[in-house]
């Protein structure tokens, strides 16, 4: 396949496209990592540029809300005004970092329809006066209900989006643990069927949607939101090995239609990433493991100055501790954690090095 190269900077319809065919044909997923501030956005763009990879960043709806503003009342104009701020934020710096970036949104189940709506407004605002939406694509988690309503909400959202050059991301299965609110716990020794997407319904949804639009799918095959113990569910990537041969042999397409999102990545083993990437897995969500990279470094930091966060001035010896508790100081800290551990997202994944962006 030819791997065409790309502006740096967001990349949003037929350039996200692109780049989605090109990890698929070239064997690596892109590590889809969730953002709550600028802080957290700058450190994923520079780990991306460090890695010369390029990379999804995606907001749960309460990741918009915090980048908009724990404080505010309203919470719905929080998350809608948080989103679209912080998506401003990076088209106008992503270029700098000469890789490509793709903007997502995690989760939204029923619940938080009209926070997609009012995203949509202003993506669709947004793409009168640039001519590119906001965002690369939304995701739409109606996976608790039934298969038809799930299917049939994310059609009429597709339509939508396609006449702005967007994509959409559907959940089929459920991931198991909870995400921001959204999802569902596991109890020990629980019926774990449900967490197993059926490749008919894969099957179901891509007929329905292909005409539409661009769309990639979230199976279930076993994953888990968070870090649990070891051995509730198994992870079998073989799910997503039957949902494509069952969309291949049924409209005689070539190998790996389905463009598949692997959910739950953190803490998963790495040979069961590595299978699941042969069956078109271009993206991978992370955000357990790098929420804990950003707040592990804070801990060392306080444990190493723990002095400067008591006292501006040494109550003994009047030693001035600016340079320490400077905010800037530890956050830096913080950064540089979830930048080496996404550095590592990128190794499993397997794409770094090599970024399409020139
Ligand atoms: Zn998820």
């Amino acid at each position: 396949m030819a791997t065409n190269t790309l502006k740096p900077g967001v990349v949003t319809g037929k350039a996200y496209f692109e780049l989605v065919d090109a990890c698929k044909s070239g064997g690596y997923a892109l590590p889809a990592v969730n953002i709550t501030s600028s802080s957290t956005a700058n450190a994923a763009l520079e780990a991306a540029a460090k890695a010369n990879s390029d990379i999804i960043i995606q907001m749960s709806n309460g990741g918009a809300a915090f980048w908009g503003g724990p404080s505010l009342a309203d919470s719905h104009n929080a998350r809608v005004k948080g989103g679209v701020a912080a998506c401003q934020h990076i088209h106008m710096m992503a270029e700098h970092y000469g890789v490509a970036v793709v903007l997502h949104t995690d989760h939204a189940n029923r619940k938080f329809l009209p926070w997609i709506d009012d995203l949509l407004n202003f993506g669709e605002d947004y793409y009168k006066l640039h001519g590119h939406p906001l965002f690369s694509s939304h995701m739409l988690d109606l996976s608790e209900e039934d298969l038809k309503d799930n299917i049939e909400t994310s059609a009429r959202y597709l339509e939508r989006m396609a006449k702005i050059d967007m994509s959409i991301e559907i959940e089929l299965g459920i991931t198991g643990g909870e995400e921001d609110g959204v999802g569902h716990d596991l109890a020990e020794g629980a019926n774990t069927d449900h967490l197993y997407t059926q490749p008919e319904d894969v099957l179901a949804a891509y007929d329905l949607l292909t005409p539409i639009g661009h769309f990639s799918v979230a199976a279930s095959f076993g994953n888990v939101h968070g870090v649990y113990k070891p051995g509730n569910v198994a992870l079998r990537p073989e799910i997503l090995k039957h949902s494509q041969a069952l969309v291949q042999s049924t409209h005689s397409l070539a190998n790996n239609p389905l463009h598949l999102v692997f959910h739950g990545g953190s803490g998963s083993e790495k040979a069961k990433i590595a299978e699941a990437l042969s069956y078109g897995v271009f993206k991978m969500n992370i955000d357990t493991d790098t929420q804990f990279a950003y707040s592990e470094p804070v801990g060392n930091y306080v444990d190493a100055h723990s002095i400067a966060f008591k006292h501006q001035i040494d109550p003994k010896d009047g030693t001035p501790y600016k340079k320490f508790y400077d905010p800037r100081k530890w956050v830096r800290a913080c950064e540089v954690g979830f930048a080496d551990r996404l550095v590592e997202a990128f190794k499993d994944l397997e794409s770094y090095g090599k970024s399409i962006a020139k």
